[in-house]
């Protein structure tokens, strides 16, 4: 059962800090489900309870909006067996409202994921008809180039038979064995994944992967089938080797979060998403 201490409720809500809470329940100004509350640390089903502030009803917030930026290691799931789900990144006060995530991003992809308690939203976002565009980040194996972007254009075919709807590629760079150093982004998330922890010499890096050029590209795609990137890539004959995700719809991934780091939407990109 999801439940929050009055007194966290009342101070998420903007009622003022632990010790001020803690005097306006002594203040007698607070009741819940008809009853003078006592205690602040009393525990509150913001579901159910009805809880009452010098008698006006407090509405807790039905809706939340999170932007994560998923950390790689962690499923896109509320339960798992065996894994760690995205939800231990949140806190207590957030899970209160059992967020799901919107979609799903692979274990080892980085990056932007909205997780909410909207339902409706969720269903919207995530229908194949809306094409909500997704962009990603990747290191893939292999030189990318002008054939791949062509290919994606076009729509290429799954290990599945499905094809895919036209696709933007673009290559920001390649670095092959020789070059000194790879982009500073580029290093960077190989470092954190610890993918490929020697791209920071890119020779290293590329010997790493038989000699083969790494290339550095965004991708933005309009649906989202199971591994739809790496397939793609897959289909072109180039493995993807790290991924992060960048946007989604009108959210983007601007980096002031870290990975594992989260806020909530502001209202003006709750608006933007509906
Ligand atoms: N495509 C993938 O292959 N993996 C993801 O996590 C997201 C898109």
């Amino acid at each position: 059962k999801k439940t929050i201490r009055l007194d966290k409720m009342l101070g998420n809500l903007g009622y003022g800090t632990r010790s001020g809470i803690k005097a306006l329940v002594k203040e007698r100004a607070v009741a819940v489900n008809g009853v003078r509350a006592k205690d602040p640390g009393m525990q509150i089903d913001p579901e159910k309870d009805e809880v009452v502030l010098n008698g006006e009803r407090i509405v807790y917030r039905e809706f939340v909006y999170v932007l994560l930026n998923k950390p790689a290691g962690y499923v896109s799931a509320t339960e798992d067996n065996r894994d760690r789900t995205v939800l231990e990144l949140l806190d207590e006060e957030m899970n209160v409202f059992a967020p799901f995530p919107v979609g799903r991003l692979d274990k080892d992809t980085e990056g932007l994921l909205l997780l909410t308690n909207d339902g409706k939203l969720a269903h919207e976002l995530l229908s194949p008809k809306k094409h909500v565009p997704k962009t990603y980040r990747a290191i893939v194996a292999g030189e990318a180039g002008e054939d791949d972007k062509r290919r994606f254009r076009e729509g290429v075919t799954l290990d599945d038979g499905y094809e895919t709807l036209p696709a933007e590629l673009d290559v920001l760079s390649v670095v092959r064995a020789g070059d000194a150093m790879a982009p500073a982004e580029m290093a960077e998330a190989s470092e954190r994944t610890a993918l490929l922890p020697a791209l920071r010499g890119a020779e290293l890096a590329a010997a790493q992967r038989e000699g083969k050029p790494l290339s550095w590209v965004e991708l933005t795609i309009m649906e989202g089938k199971y591994h739809q990137v790496k397939r793609m890539f897959e289909a072109v004959g180039k493995e993807v080797v790290y991924l992060r995700r960048v946007a989604m719809g009108p959210l983007r991934l601007d980096g002031t979060i870290s990975p594992g780091e989260w806020r909530e939407l502001t209202e003006a990109e709750v608006t933007a998403l509906r």
